[in-house]
């Protein structure tokens, strides 16, 4: 059979500890047999990040500018213990956040679902897919702590000489104190990223914050939604017959609990850090959750929700075979193959995304699982757990029945 050609590079960000074992299985099992694979390749495996001084991220990061398409592994994301562990010359910054700098984009997460998996809330039939806003609010805020009656005021010195003050409080006693920020321009790409993400993943869109008590700030989040829609998308949304709307977040949590799924929640920093985890333990296993990161001029960055599963990897270095999920990375790898696809009109690339997807999700639906899932499934639902490479060797063989039918063979 004749591989399926690619015309544009994917910027491929190799990581470590499991998921750059998987990641090494994935590539040659379930793709290079059917794809003649193009990528730009960065080593983001920590010694390498060392060596280079971390540029490879940034290099990666631009890449993914360049190209508009990036598949990244989970990567560890250094610390003391991690310094030593790998001998590193600094504690080199979480590559996410590096890659969030260069691409000013909002992290997409969704679930991916399967039938005898039920989620903790019951009416929820379709996905819900958090936007989380990745800049500031409390985030990037500088706190104080005072021990003594005093007057703590919030000042601008503009750089035309302009100078406001408010006060903030007069405390009686000992006290606790946060300035946060956001910026125009980084509430506006979120904003986009939003309704783009929507457009291309035809679903509805919701924004909810607490405008009625912070006026200005949340405030701020709410009117340029409001306004991207009326002025930019509108026509596109009643076109498509797709719906935004904007609620308060308290209104939005008995609404989404409520709901049926299937739609974009699209929530400030903090709020889709706690929401998408929320999100996350109702539907399931962390490895059942896909991630993008969609910047403003459209480029994305697809990976896994989880980190680099290193409790499996010490014993997988330890000589064991840990029962390790790989549909979150394999996912990473289909919605970037897809991308490209759809950006360069291959459509043997994006049929084989669907394929390799299906694979995966009909192996599992055999009653084939990791361990993660095991404890998840319905009573009644046979199933076996296999060890990550029996896993992978069973979804191999899947796909290949699908790119070889018995006819051709
Ligand atoms: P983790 O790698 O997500 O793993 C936490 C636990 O969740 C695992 O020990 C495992 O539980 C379960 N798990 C996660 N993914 C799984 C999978 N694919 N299959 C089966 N079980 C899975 O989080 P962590 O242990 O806190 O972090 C490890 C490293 O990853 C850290 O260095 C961190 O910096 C990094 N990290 C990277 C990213 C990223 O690159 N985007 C994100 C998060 C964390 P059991 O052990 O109970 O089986
Ligand atoms: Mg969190």
């Amino acid at each position: 059979m004749e591989k399926i050609k690619m015309t544009t590079p994917l910027v491929e960000m190799d990581g470590d500890e499991m998921t750059r074992i998987l990641w090494r299985t994935i590539k040659e099992d379930l793709i290079l047999p059917y794809v003649d694979l193009k990528t730009e390749y960065y080593d983001l495996g920590l010694p390498h990040r060392d060596e280079t001084r971390d540029q490879v991220t940034v290099d990666a990061a631009n890449a993914t500018e360049r190209l508009g398409v990036a598949v990244k592994c989970a990567t560890i994301t250094a610390n003391r213990q991690r310094q030593e562990e790998y001998h590193l010359s600094e504690i080199w910054p979480s590559p996410n956040g590096t890659i969030r700098a260069v691409l000013d984009g909002t992290a997409f997460r969704a679930p991916i679902l399967l039938p005898f998996l039920r989620p903790a809330v019951p009416g929820w039939e379709k996905p819900i897919t958090v936007a989380r806003h990745a800049y500031g609010d409390m985030y990037k805020a500088v706190e104080l702590v005072t021990n003594e009656p005093g007057i703590a005021k919030l000042n601008f010195k503009g750089q035309s000489g302009k100078d406001e003050t408010l006060v903030i409080a007069k405390t009686k006693g000992n006290a606790v104190f946060q300035g946060q920020h956001n910026t125009e321009t980084s509430i506006r790409a979120f904003v986009h990223s939003c309704f783009q993400y929507a457009l291309d993943t035809k679903q509805d869109l919701w924004f909810s914050a607490k405008d009625t008590i912070s006026k200005e700030y949340d405030g701020e989040f709410r009117r340029a939604f409001d306004e991207a829609f009326a002025n930019t998308y509108q026509a596109k949304f009643d076109e498509m017959n797709l719906h935004y709307f904007y609620t308060l977040i308290d209104d939005a949590v008995s609404r989404v609990m409520r709901s049926k799924g299937g739609f974009i929640w699209a929530l400030k920093n903090y709020d889709g850090d706690v929401m998408s985890d929320m999100v996350a333990a109702a539907f399931g296993s962390l490895a059942m959750m896909t991630s993008v990161l969609v910047s403003p001029d459209g480029s994305m960055e697809f990976e896994a929700s989880h980190g680099t599963v290193t409790r499996h990897f010490y014993r997988y270095r330890a000589g064991e075979k840990p029962s390790t999920n790989s549909t979150a990375t394999i996912f990473a790898w289909t919605g970037a193959l897809r991308r490209r696809g759809q950006l360069d009109g291959l459509p043997d690339l994006i049929s084989f995304a669907g394929k390799l997807e299906n694979a995966c999700l009909e192996t599992m639906k055999d009653g084939l699982l990791t361990g993660d899932l095991g404890v998840l499934v319905d009573e009644g639902h046979r199933c076996q757990i296999l060890n990550f490479e029996e896993s992978l060797e069973a979804i191999a063989k899947r796909l290949a029945t699908k790119m070889h039918p018995i006819s051709e063979r």
